[in-house]
Formats: C-alpha cells, structure tokens, sequence
C-alpha cells in the first residue's frame, strides 16, 4: 500500500469524481478543485430561459463490465435512461436532467471547492501544496496533501507543471507531450416548434460542418421543443476559432437547415479547445496503462487522454489511477 493519506484532485469531470470515490472508500482524504460553477467537466449542461442543451458530451455508451455495473446503478437511480441504440448496436444513455446529473450528484456526495482555478502547484517534503484562485477574488487559497492527481486536458496539466517549476521524468514529458486533442465548435438553438429532426431525435452526421444535430426535447432534457445542439466537425473548428461568434453560428446553423423544420429563434454558442484525444498516451506501447502515475513524486493524471474519447474511457481511467495509487508499487 502506498502512503496515500490525503490527495487532492485538479478537476471535477467524470474521471476526477470516479478517482474520488474510489479513494474515499479506502478512508483517503480527498479534496476536488474545480474551476467551474459546477461539476462534469465536458458532460455540460446550458439552459436559455426554460430551454436545458447538453452542450457537451451527448450519451454514454458501456462496453466494459465495471463501468457497465455503474451505468447500471445509475439507471436503477433513475439518473440515466436508455436513449436509442447506436450503429454498432451499443446502447447510448442519457442522464436523467441532462449529462451532468450523474457528475452533480457525486460531486454532491464529496469535498469538491468549485469555482476554484488552481494556479500553481508545488511539491516538498514529500506533500504538494496547490494554490487556487477562487472566482472573483483576487485571494489565494491553499492546500496541501500527499497526492495530487490531475485531470485537466494534458496539455493543461503540462502547462501548469512547467509554469510551476515541476520537472517530470523526461521521458514521460516526452510521452505526455505527444497527446493531443481535437476542437468542436458548438451551437445551442431554440426554434420556433418542434425541430422535424427524425426519430430518436439525433444524427450522426460526417458532415464537412456538421458531426453532430440532437434535439434536446426528444432527448427528454428539455421541457420546451425544438431546443437543439450541433457540433461541428474538427476541420470546420479549425476554420472557425477564431471568426466572430455571429458567423459561427451563421454557418453552422446553415448546414443544419436541411435537417430542421423549424426556424431559429435564439441561438449561442461554445468553443471546446480539447473536446476529445486523437492521439492518447504511450498509444502504441504494448503495456500501456490508462492513466500516468510516478510514485516517487506522488502524482497521477487521469482522463480520457490516457484511455480514449469517451466518457467510459475517462471514467475508467480515473478509477484504474485511484486503484494504482492505492495498490503496492
Ligand atoms: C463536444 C463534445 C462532445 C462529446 N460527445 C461525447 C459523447 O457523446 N459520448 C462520450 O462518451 N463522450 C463524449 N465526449 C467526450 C467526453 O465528454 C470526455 O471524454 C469526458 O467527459 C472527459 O472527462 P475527463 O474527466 O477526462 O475531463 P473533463 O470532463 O474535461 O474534466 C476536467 C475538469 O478539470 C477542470 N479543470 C481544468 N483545469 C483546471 C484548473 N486549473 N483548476 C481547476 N479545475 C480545472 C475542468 O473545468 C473540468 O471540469 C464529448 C466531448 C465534447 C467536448
């Protein structure tokens, strides 16, 4: 057993709370901070007035046991529910209010700070000291513990080592260096009645613009109809970063036109830097773990840039990361 008192978790997405739990039940003391209002990190939820989006990820889907037994546990809360089946026949469920009911519930049930962007971190004596920035203030705060895993995109969590003065190994840097995400452009519509968007409401779409068209009403998130989400491809978010917001959404609600009945009353929209890993880490290395650990610096990261683009594989990587650090070296 290592020596995992106390840990302290640099983010509230699935991967972070999953780590939490598991650490928790072996009477660690974990602390979450998260620089968000709320928690689930890219599992997001928007509303316009009465009208409620998943601005982010859009289902789960499970393909491995443990995280089957919790999608599981889940739908027995009533806090997913079944949507529709996906091309290769995998169930896609929803959360009950939108993808952050599950995240909103178990952050409920740990020490999560929210609203607090943690700025730097240092590690001495064998304990880290992490200082946030709670939103709004010009105060620090801070806090120690033994462990520190983070979440954060890679590219974020390298970002805040090296603007830290905390060297990694170099190979590991070099590996960690290799991980990479692509962008998603992301538009929330309201229409003036029910999209017209076939049944189960959603479409894959591979589309030069478009990857992604759901209606939020079919989805049984939003109470108002015609309340819908697209995401765009990775080529048109390149594109686009940087143009205007209004001509974002002017394009990409024009390639969604063909499919939608109904004309836009309102719309807004969201740019995800790191909206999911094309490349994750040690890819090709035949042992891979799914998550990156060094003992001797009592640090860990998790999430889905170690285990793939998805909400499982994010998951898993936390709770595989938390079982680690707990396990004998
Ligand atoms: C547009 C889009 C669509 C997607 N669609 C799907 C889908 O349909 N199905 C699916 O399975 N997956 C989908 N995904 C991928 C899925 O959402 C992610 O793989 C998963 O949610 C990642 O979880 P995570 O815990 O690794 O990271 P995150 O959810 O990104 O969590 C990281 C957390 O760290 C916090 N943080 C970062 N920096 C700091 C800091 N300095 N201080 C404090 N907190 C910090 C962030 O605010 C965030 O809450 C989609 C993603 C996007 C963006």
């Amino acid at each position: 057993m290592t020596d995992a008192e106390s840990c302290i978790i640099i983010g509230a997405g699935i991967s972070g709370l999953l780590a939490a739990q598991h650490l928790m039940r072996y009477d660690v003391e974990v602390t979450i901070l998260e620089k968000s209002r709320g928690c689930g990190g890219r599992m997001a939820v928007k509303k316009m007035g009465e009208s409620v989006f998943d601005s982010g990820a859009q289902f789960m889907t499970t393909r491995d046991m443990i995280f089957r037994e919790r999608v599981e546990s889940w739908l027995d809360k009533g806090e997913v529910l079944p949507w529709y089946q996906g091309p290769l026949k995998n169930m896609r469920y929803v959360g009950s209010k939108g993808m952050t009911t599950v995240p909103e519930r178990i952050g409920a049930s740990l020490n999560v700070m929210l609203s607090e962007r943690v700025t730097k971190v240092s590690f001495k004596k064998k304990k880290w000291t992490v200082t946030t920035n709670p939103h709004g203030t010009k105060e620090n705060k801070k806090y120690t513990a033994n462990w520190l895993i983070m979440t954060a995109p890679v590219p974020q969590n390298l970002e805040l080592l090296d603007a830290s003065g905390i060297e990694l190994d170099y190979d590991d840097e070099m590996e960690l260096k290799k991980i990479s995400y692509l962008r998603c452009l992301t538009v929330m519509a309201q229409l003036n009645g029910p999209s017209g968007i076939p049944n189960p409401g959603a479409m894959d779409l591979n589309h030069d613009v478009l990857r992604w068209l759901g209606d939020n009403s079919a989805k049984g998130i939003s109470p108002v109809e015609g309340t819908i989400t697209l995401h765009s491809s990775p080529k048109f978010a390149d594109t686009y970063w940087d143009r205007p917001e209004e001509e974002r959404i002017q394009a990409m609600l024009a390639a969604a036109k063909p499919f939608i009945k109904a004309d836009v009353v309102e719309a807004i929209s969201h740019r995800w830097g790191f909206s999911d890993p094309v490349r994750i880490y040690r890819e090709k290395h035949p042992f891979r773990k799914p998550y990156f650990i060094d003992d001797e610096m009592q640090l860990g990261m998790a999430g889905d840039g170690f285990n793939g683009p998805r909400i499982e594989a994010a998951g898993l990587s936390g709770m595989d990361l938390a079982a680690a650090i707990l396990s004998p070296v």
